[in-house]
């Protein structure tokens, strides 16, 4: 098949691509490429990383470019390979042919895409004195679980609500140091969960660390917590911002230690601080629902959110609506 189009026609290699002898895939570097580079800008395919400062495309087959062939050849129902051969090349030519012309790319129709803010603090290993010797073998192990876990969390947290569109955004990570007092104070930390009021334990804690601005999330991750009424906690999330020293503070506790290996607490308290105090029932009964009342004791694939709580997240003042993902 011979190339029609002024933009294709005099490249000789294009046109052997075109028979497919041979093909122009990844790795392959010349003219042939900056041409077709070229065609996928101006079709509405962008490849910044393949364009030089003066706006000139590198003619490098790199992965940008394939990935950039490969959504060409789907939007035109083609088998996306990412090998530019014979169909892809008469696709290409076929929107030269009658001269250049734009092209109107169709907007994707994605929903609108949400951002949460978050920052992380770990306490755990610093308010277990036992542990605060940071000369011994057993500390720097603590210390780099510690920080897994925390961040293992975030991760689990990440990807499950991305499936909703919406984006954690994780601004700082802290493993907090404490003074012999604070580490004391802190070793097991009173809670009252789910209601509005704190306890000096939690009033410390929330004053530790960087401040942090207005919607934002701050999840702190710490040796051992208990509630007056319902004893010992996986996790804890409180809705009033009351903290004297930073209103803002939107807290969160999870205890690590207790539960070590699972990575689904936070993903679960996260869920109480988007439904809010008033949702009922605050928790699910699906076992496969991340609101399950023991999501944290055990990590189970597939976990999801029902439509009613999908609807009733998207209300969070938390949530802020992101138009640069
Ligand atoms: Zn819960």
């Amino acid at each position: 098949m011979a190339l029609q189009s002024s933009r294709f026609k005099n490249n000789l290699r294009l046109q052997n691509a075109s028979n497919n002898n041979p093909t122009l895939k990844l790795g392959e570097i010349g003219p042939a490429v900056q041409i077709v580079q070229e065609a996928l800008v101006f079709l509405g395919y962008p490849l910044p990383k393949s364009t030089k400062p003066n706006g000139t495309l590198d003619g490098v087959y790199g992965t940008e470019t394939k990935k950039a062939i490969e959504a060409f050849q789907r939007k035109n129902n083609l088998v996306d390979d990412g090998i530019i051969g014979e169909n892809t090349l008469a696709a290409l030519d076929a929107y030269f042919i009658a001269g250049p012309r734009p092209v109107p790319i169709p907007l994707p129709k994605s929903p609108p895409q949400y951002e949460l803010k978050i920052h992380l603090r770990s306490t755990a290993l610093a308010a277990n004195s036992k542990y605060s010797d940071p000369y011994t073998d057993t500390f720097a192990e603590l210390l780099r679980t510690g920080r897994e876990l925390m961040l293992s969390n975030f991760y689990t947290a990440k990807n499950f609500y991305k499936k909703y569109n919406i984006h954690l955004r994780l601004l700082t990570e802290d493993i907090l140091k404490l003074t012999p007092e604070q580490e004391k104070e802190l070793s097991s930390i009173e809670v009252f969960c789910r209601t509005f009021g704190m306890s000096t334990e939690q009033q410390l804690l929330y004053s530790l660390g960087p401040a942090t601005g207005p919607d934002e999330v701050t999840a702190f991750f710490v040796n051992r917590m208990e509630d007056i009424s319902a004893g010992e906690l996986r996790g804890c999330a409180t809705y009033q911002y009351t903290h004297p020293v930073n209103k803002n503070r939107l807290p969160l506790l999870i205890v690590s230690q207790v539960v070590p290996m699972c990575t689904q607490i936070l993903a679960h308290e996260l869920g109480h601080l988007l439904l809010g105090a008033d949702f009922i029932p605050a928790h699910s009964e699906d076992p496969m629902n991340i609101m399950y009342p023991d999501q944290g004791l055990v990590n189970r694939p597939n976990i999801v959110l029902d439509d009613q709580q999908v609807a009733q997240i998207f209300k969070s003042p938390l949530l802020k609506k992101s138009l640069n993902l």
